[in-house]
């Protein structure tokens, strides 16, 4: 697998599950791969686990949640794996940093910066900045 690119990190606020979830830490990444869509999935639920995943609640908070939102113009949707992912297209946590890393992306059809510019979760979204630096 060979890294293409990488988005900004965008703090957002939870959609969805629990009351109280702190905020979650999103990007985007393109990557070329020899990897069929299952092959892939399978490799980014081993890296879940390679980070010590944690997930009690469902929808609640984890410590690392690695999705394909999209694999070339690929549809399928089977038990295990749908392309695009389904709810990729609202949310404005992936949408928006897909757009700043590509801004000629489109997702079925649209732009992605425009989907993002429509997203209701848009408000509340802003670029990581962190505070601290550990070398
Ligand atoms: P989550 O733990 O919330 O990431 O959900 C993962 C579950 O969604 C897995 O059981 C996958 O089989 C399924 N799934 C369906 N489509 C996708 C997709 N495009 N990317 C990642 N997981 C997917």
């Amino acid at each position: 697998m060979r890294l293409v690119r990488a988005s900004p990190v965008v703090q957002t606020r939870a959609v969805g599950g629990p009351a109280d979830q702190p905020d979650y830490l999103n990007m985007v990444i393109e990557v070329e791969t020899v990897l069929e869509p299952l092959a892939l999935l399978r490799h980014c639920q081993a890296v879940e686990q390679l980070h010590h995943r944690v997930r009690e609640v469902r929808w609640g908070p984890r410590t690392l949640d690695v999705d394909i939102v999209a694999y070339a113009d690929m549809a399928l949707d089977t038990a295990e794996l749908t392309l695009p992912h389904p709810r990729a297209a609202e949310r404005a946590f992936v949408l928006q940093p897909w757009a700043w890393m590509d801004p000629q992306a489109t997702l079925g059809g649209a732009r992605v910066s425009d989907l993002a510019a429509r997203a209701a979760d848009r408000g509340g979204l802003a670029l990581f900045e962190p505070t601290e630096r550990r070398t």
